[in-house]
C-alpha cells in the first residue's frame, strides 16, 4: 500500500521557487566560485557586525546574561523585555499609541507573514467562499508565493508600467475593487523584487479602501522604516490603524540567521499570533532580541541605519547601476526599474526571446546566480508577457563582483537578441 502525504504535506512541500531560491544561494555560498546576485542576503557590513560583537562580548562577561539567552525558553509571544523596549521604541518614532500587547516576534518574517497569511484566509466558517490575501501591485516577493495553506489563496492587481526619458522605468499601482473575499491585502515597502516603494498616497488609499470593505492591509517593512531603512525616496511614518497590520524583520540588519521576525498591530491579532507560536515553535528565539534590545533605547540602531546601512546600499545600487549601464552601453533594448530601495535591481529585457528561467539557467553555467522574474507574480490570474521577461539582481555583494556578473550578464543577452531590430 502506498504511504501518502496530507493534502497540507503536498501543499508546502510542491515544487517552489523560494526553495529552488534558498538552496541554490546555500549551495552557491558554499561551494564558492559564484557570483552572487540571486538571494536576499544582507551585506557583511564591517561597522554593523562590529556593533553585534561588542553586543556578545558585552553578554558574554555579564554574569547570567549568556545563560539566560541560550537556556531559557521564553514566551511564544517573546521576550517581555523586548516586547516594551519595542512598544516604547515604536511610540517615540512614530509616535504609535501601542503596547507589549500590540506586538508579536516570530522565527523571522517569514513566518510572521505565513501565520498571518494562513490566520486571515483560506475556507473560513459561516462563509460560503474561501477568503484570499490580494497583492495591490506585482510582481511582489517570491517567498509569499506558495504560503497559502489552502487551494488558490492569492489574487493580484496588474500594475501600470511607467515609461521614464532614460532607461528607467516604475510600476504604477492601478486600483481595483475589493471583492468580499479579500481577507487582506499586503504589499512589501521597498518591494521585493522591484524596489518599488509605493507612495504615501497610495498607502493611504490602499488602507482605505481595505477599511471600507472589512479587509485588512499587511504592510511587510523587511527592508523599510524603521530599520533597517533601506528607503531612497521620502516616505512619512506609516498609518497606525486597527485593521493595518505592520511586519519586520531583523535580517536586513545583518542579523538574518538570529531569525527574528515582528509583527505590530491590534491585540486580537497578536494574541492569535502567540498561540500560533505555542503550536509551531514553543517559543521565539532570543539571540536577535538579546543582541539588538538595548540599541533601541540608545539610538544606537536608528543611527546606524541611517548613518551606516542606508549609505551603504545605496551606494552599492550607484554602483550597481553603473555597471549595468556600462555593460549594456548601446544595448537600447533594457530597462531597469527605478532604483527606490532595498537591495535589488529590477531588469526588463522586453526582446528576450528565450524565458527568464532559461536565461538564468545560462547564467548559472557561467557562475552567475540571479533570480528569475516570473516567480514574483503571485495570484496573477490573467496572462502578461512582461512575467518572463525580468529577471532580479542583487547588488549587496562586492561591487567588483556585481561589475564582473553585469558584463557576463550583457553578453548573454546581446548574443541572445538578434531579431532585426
Ligand atoms: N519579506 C520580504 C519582502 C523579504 O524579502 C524577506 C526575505 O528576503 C522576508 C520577508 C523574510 O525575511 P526573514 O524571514 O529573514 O525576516
Amino acid at each position: 500500500m502506498e504511504r501518502r502525504f496530507s493534502d497540507f504535506g503536498e501543499k508546502l512541500t510542491a515544487p517552489s521557487g523560494i526553495y529552488d531560491l534558498m538552496e541554490d544561494l546555500g549551495q552557491a555560498l558554499s561551494a564558492g566560485g559564484m557570483i552572487m546576485m540571486g538571494g536576499g542576503n544582507p551585506a557583511h557590513i564591517p561597522a554593523v557586525e562590529q556593533v553585534w560583537r561588542t553586543r556578545l562580548e558585552h553578554i558574554l562577561a555579564t554574569p547570567g546574561a549568556m545563560e539566560s539567552m541560550l537556556g531559557d525558553y521564553d514566551t511564544p509571544r517573546g521576550r517581555p523585555d523586548f516586547l516594551e523596549t519595542l512598544a516604547a521604541f515604536f511610540r517615540q518614532r512614530f509616535g504609535w499609541p501601542v503596547g507589549p500587547e500590540n506586538i508579536a516576534i516570530t522565527t523571522g518574517s517569514q513566518t510572521a507573514i505565513f501565520l498571518l497569511f494562513n490566520l486571515l484566509a483560506g475556507p473560513t466558517a459561516g462563509l460560503a467562499q474561501p477568503r484570499r490575501i490580494l497583492f495591490p501591485l506585482v510582481p511582489e516577493y517570491i517567498g509569499y508565493t506558495d504560503q497559502g495553506i489552502a487551494p488558490d489563496m492569492f489574487r493580484a492587481w496588474r500594475p501600470e508600467i511607467e515609461l521614464h526619458n532614460d532607461d528607467t522605468f516604475k510600476y504604477r499601482l492601478v486600483f481595483g475593487d475589493l471583492t468580499p473575499d479579500i481577507a487582506a491585502l499586503c504589499i512589501s515597502r521597498p518591494t521585493n523584487p522591484s524596489s518599488n516603494v509605493i507612495t504615501d498616497s497610495e498607502l493611504s488609499t490602499l488602507s482605505a479602501l481595505a477599511a471600507r470593505s472589512g479587509a485588512r492591509l499587511i504592510i511587510d517593512h523587511a527592508y523599510g522604516h524603521p530599520f533597517p531603512g533601506v528607503i531612497f525616496t521620502t516616505v512619512q511614518t506609516p498609518p497606525w490603524e486597527d485593521h493595518v497590520i505592520h511586519t519586520f524583520s531583523l535580517s536586513k540588519l545583518g542579523l538574518p540567521t538570529t531569525r527574528t521576525g515582528i509583527i505590530v498591530a491590534e491585540p486580537r491579532i497578536i494574541d492569535r499570533i502567540a498561540r500560533m507560536n505555542a503550536q509551531v515553535v514553543l517559543a521565539t528565539s532570543t539571540l536577535g532580541q538579546t543582541i539588538t534590545q538595548p540599541l533601541f533605547p540608545s539610538g544606537q540602531l536608528s543611527t546606524m541605519c541611517s548613518e551606516v546601512i542606508r549609505p551603504f546600499y545605496l551606494l552599492r545600487s550607484q554602483a550597481a547601476l553603473a555597471a549595468l549601464r556600462d555593460s549594456f552601453a548601446g544595448y537600447p533594448h533594457y530597462r531597469v526599474h527605478q532604483c527606490e530601495g532595498a537591495f535589488f535591481l529590477w531588469l526588463w529585457l522586453p526582446r528576450l526571446p528565450i524565458s527568464d528561467l532559461d536565461l538564468y539557467a545560462r547564467l548559472k553555467r557561467r557562475g552567475l546566480l540571479i533570480v528569475p522574474g516570473s516567480c514574483f507574480f503571485p495570484g496573477l490570474q490573467q496572462p502578461w508577457d512582461h512575467t518572463s521577461q525580468c529577471v532580479r539582481l542583487t547588488y549587496s555583494a562586492d561591487p567588483a563582483a556585481v561589475r564582473r556578473g553585469m558584463a557576463i550578464l550583457a553578453e548573454e543577452v546581446r548574443a541572445l537578441d538578434t531579431k532585426p531590430a
